[in-house]
């Protein structure tokens, strides 16, 4: 694991968060507000770096010169599961643009396939954002980087909430230049693909599918 390009969230309010969102009696509504307050929690971390630049302010007392965000961010979840996670990016972003991806996984080859994706036109000149609550083989998220990659896009960052030693690899072997933003790494996979000891299905999770 290139520890360079990962950043795993250690403060206390993520940790105790994914706790409770892990847990099998956290309901619907309780897993929804949670997923939006851990996504608030890892954005912060993944927006320490925008550039800033100055811009002139009054102030009620003199001109100054502020610093301030360009508009410059595209948040890109991927569905259905990364959609719990775009408002509290946009709490943070309000300016952001968003695109979606949806992927699903061809029985036969088992590779990644795009059958939806919208994204702004502007999108090759901004800082992108992929969402998704969990990286497990890291299959949907290499693909996903990869089509924005073939769009023009360069500026990449990547936000879990929970992942897998091989989605961390998945990603980190397709694509070194890309960031992982990640609340917890946990053990493995099991033989169905879902992280141990996880917290289920997000999607199903999040929007009461089960
Ligand atoms: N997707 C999920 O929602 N959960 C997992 O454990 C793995 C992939």
């Amino acid at each position: 694991m290139n520890t360079e390009t990962i950043h795993l969230m250690d403060h206390p309010l993520i940790q105790h968060k994914i706790s409770m969102l892990r847990s099998v009696d956290t309901d619907t509504k309780d897993f929804r507000q949670l997923v939006n307050e851990i996504a608030l929690l890892i954005g912060y971390e993944a927006t320490r770096d925008l550039p800033l630049e100055d811009q002139e302010v009054t102030t009620p007392l003199m001109k100054t010169i502020g610093k301030v965000l360009p508009k410059q961010v595209c948040l890109v979840p991927i569905l259905r599961a990364g959609l719990g996670m775009v408002d509290a990016m946009l709490n943070l972003i309000p300016a952001a643009k968003v695109g979606h991806i949806g992927l699903y996984r061809d029985p036969k080859t088992k590779e990644p396939v795009e059958y939806y994706c919208k994204l702004p036109p502007d999108v090759s000149d901004r800082i992108t954002m992929v969402l998704d609550p969990m990286l497990a083989t890291g299959g949907s998220a290499a693909a996903a980087i990869s089509f924005l990659k073939q769009r023009g896009v360069t500026r990449i960052k990547l936000l879990n909430i929970i992942g897998a030693p091989q989605g961390v690899e998945t990603v980190q072997k397709a694509h070194p230049d890309v960031h992982i933003y990640l609340g917890h790494l946990d053990e493995k996979l099991n033989d169905q693909a879902y992280i141990l000891p996880g917290l289920g299905d997000a999607g199903d999770r999040l929007f009461g599918t089960l």
